[in-house]
Order: structure tokens, then sequence, then C-alpha cells
């Protein structure tokens, strides 16, 4: 990704015998790196400004275009990375970190044929290259272990579930997500940029479920996976996690990345029909918390006990920061997050509250 004057002087003498030499454009290339560096700080915003400043000089570098395109989906806008990343592959259909990019979007979308073909692509300008051959043999590894998964389509949802064609069950799936769909999208106004895959594991425990401290940093990586061994005979308990999981791609499409763990559980389970009640009553019974600052990182290596409490912990901290200053303002303060804001000033400025005073456990 390092791009350099050298760089662009020695591209445009390799093409230079074209007749239509591009030439180096110093202010593109300025306003390039100091994308890059933006990027690096975790300051997308900025990047993503000094992108499309560097390609209205330049409009024809896909280095810049996969700058613009890292830049919007870092900030939550799926559609105009997209647009970019399109845009940098015509130019030069060899730039690999744009192929791996555009294919992990249009995985997200649930485009996983055109996921598949991206990567597909890449590899045929790329043939040594391991991350994209990884990809690939991923991608046909999972059409095959689907192939023989039950399928359903709903208006926003596609269900896949292990085992044999449950119509009844699947339809109660897709009705939950809907009312998911519609409740926690309109809380947060924010919605999937396209449908969403939702993969249901009947024989597998799964740690949301449980709440166990297995869970393992499940990033939401572009489908739900949910392992529902005995949930699926209890529609509040299949219900409780469709909306928890859903909540969890609403979060990620909002800010892929930088999310205080205790935050995006917090929404998770706030989202779930009882998850207020439950939160509260789980407190009710605890004498000792943990720090919300400790639990920042994933709740790995918590024992049960404690990742109870860190689930519950996290609710009752979002129900609050709800009640202070209202959905809106959460998400204000995720998009700040993905902009690469220091996490507690925006906290300060979105909650009104200073963020060492409200994370001080011991003062709630
Ligand atoms: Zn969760």
């Amino acid at each position: 990704m390092r791009w350099s004057a050298a760089f662009a002087l020695a591209l445009a003498v390799t093409v230079g015998v074209q007749t239509q030499t591009p030439l180096p454009k110093p202010k593109a290339i300025e306003a390039g790196r100091r994308g890059w560096a933006a990027i690096r700080d975790g300051q997308n915003e900025e990047a993503a400004k000094a992108f499309a400043d560097a390609l209205f000089h330049d409009a024809r570098d896909p280095q810049l275009h996969l700058g613009a395109g890292l830049a919007a989906y870092l900030l939550g806008n799926a559609s105009n990375a997209q647009e970019h990343l399109e845009a940098a592959l015509t130019l030069d259909p060899a730039l690999t970190q744009a192929s791996l990019l555009l294919g992990t979007i249009l995985y997200r979308n649930s485009d996983f044929a055109g996921a598949l073909r991206v990567y597909e692509a890449a590899l045929a300008s790329a043939p040594k290259d391991a991350t994209l051959a990884e990809r690939v043999r991923q991608l046909r590894a999972e059409a095959d272990v689907q192939r023989d998964f039950y399928q359903a389509q709903g208006g926003h949802f596609t269900v896949l579930f292990e085992g044999p064609a449950d119509d009844a069950l699947s339809q109660r799936a897709l009705d939950v997500l809907e009312d998911a769909y519609v409740r926690v999208g309109t809380a947060l106004n924010r919605f999937p940029d396209g449908p969403v895959t939702v993969v249901l594991y009947t024989e597998q425990q799964f740690s949301d479920i449980t709440r166990s401290p297995s869970w393992a940093a499940a990033q939401y990586n572009g489908r739900i996976r949910i392992p529902v061994r005995g949930a699926l005979r209890k529609p509040e308990e299949l219900e409780r996690v469709l909306f928890h999981e859903f909540t969890h791609v609403l979060v990620s499409s909002i800010a892929p990345r930088g999310v205080p763990t205790w935050l995006n559980e917090g929404l998770a389970v706030v989202f779930e029909p009882k998850g207020r009640a439950w939160s509260r009553q789980a407190l009710d019974a605890k004498a000792a918390r943990i720090p919300l600052s400790k639990l920042s990182d994933g709740f790995k290596g918590l024992s049960d006990d404690d990742a109870g409490t860190a689930y519950a912990e996290s609710a009752d901290a979002v129900a609050q920061m709800i009640d202070l200053a209202g959905e809106w303002a959460v998400v204000a303060l995720l998009q700040d997050v993905a902009r690469g804001r220091p996490f507690a000033e925006a906290f300060g400025d979105r909650m009104l509250v200073p963020w060492d005073e409200f994370s001080g456990a011991a003062k709630r």
C-alpha cells in the first residue's frame, strides 16, 4: 500500500511507451500519502477526505481508489467502498488488496458467488498469493458444506440450516428476523446494505446462547452463524439469540472495528426481547462487578460466572447510556469509533458524562 513519488515515476516510465503517458500528479500523491497516514492512525474520516482530494487530482490511480474504498469501508459505508474498489480493479485487475476487501464486502452482503468470482479473478492475476488462495479454498469448502443445508428465503434474510427441511421452523426463524430487522433497525436507524445470511447449526452449542467465557471475540464476519442445539425447540430462546446476533450485524455495519466488547455485547443484550430485565436480575444477584474498562477486549479468559456478569454489566451500561442520551447518541458514539475518535473523548461528548465517571463501576 506504500505509495511514493519514486514508484509513481517508475510506473510512469514503464507505461511511457503508450501514447497517453500518465504523468505523476504531485497533489494527488501528497493527498494520497496523507490518506494512508490517516488510515494508519485510525483517523478514517480524515483518510476519506484526503483520498477524495487525491482522486480529484488523479481519478485514474487505482491505489487512490483502494484507499478511498478502505476509508469508506472503515466508516461503515460499504456501498461507497464497493464502487471505489470496483474502480480500482478496473484500472488494475492485479491489485490484490482491492480484491480482498471487495470480496469481504460482497461476502458480508451475502453475495457469496460474487465474492468467489472476485477472489478467483484476483487469483488468476496473482496465482502465488496465499491469502487469496485460502479465501477461495474456504469459500468453496463452505459452499460444499452448505449444499446439503435447507434454505429458506425471506424479505431481508436467507436462512440456511442443517438437517431436514422444516418449513415451520424456517418460517419461524424468518419471522423473528424480520421482526428484529424492523425493531432493532429502527431503533439504531440503520439497516443492512443487502440481504443477510443466517446459518443455523442445529448440532452445536454456542457461547452467545450460554453466555459462556468461550465467547471467542466472535466477530460477525458476514453471515450470522448460530449453533442452536436445543434453542430451536424453545421459541423464546431462538428469538433472543436472533435479536442478539442481528444487533451485532448492525453494530458491525456502523463501526466495522474498534467497538469495545462491552458496548457491542451490551447493545446485543439490550435489544434481546427481555434483555434489560435479564441483566438487572443477573446483577442483583452479584456482589462484585468487573470494571467496564476490563471488558473492552473480548470476554475470553473469564470464568462462567464472570462471563455472565460481563454480559449483564455490559447490558446494564448500555441501558444507562440509552436512558441518559438516547439510542441516537449511542449510534453517534459508534460512528465516532468508526471515524477513529478516541473512545473516552467521544463518550464524554455523546453521553454528556465523562467516561471515567461512567466507567467507575464502584460509583454505580
Ligand atoms: Zn454477542
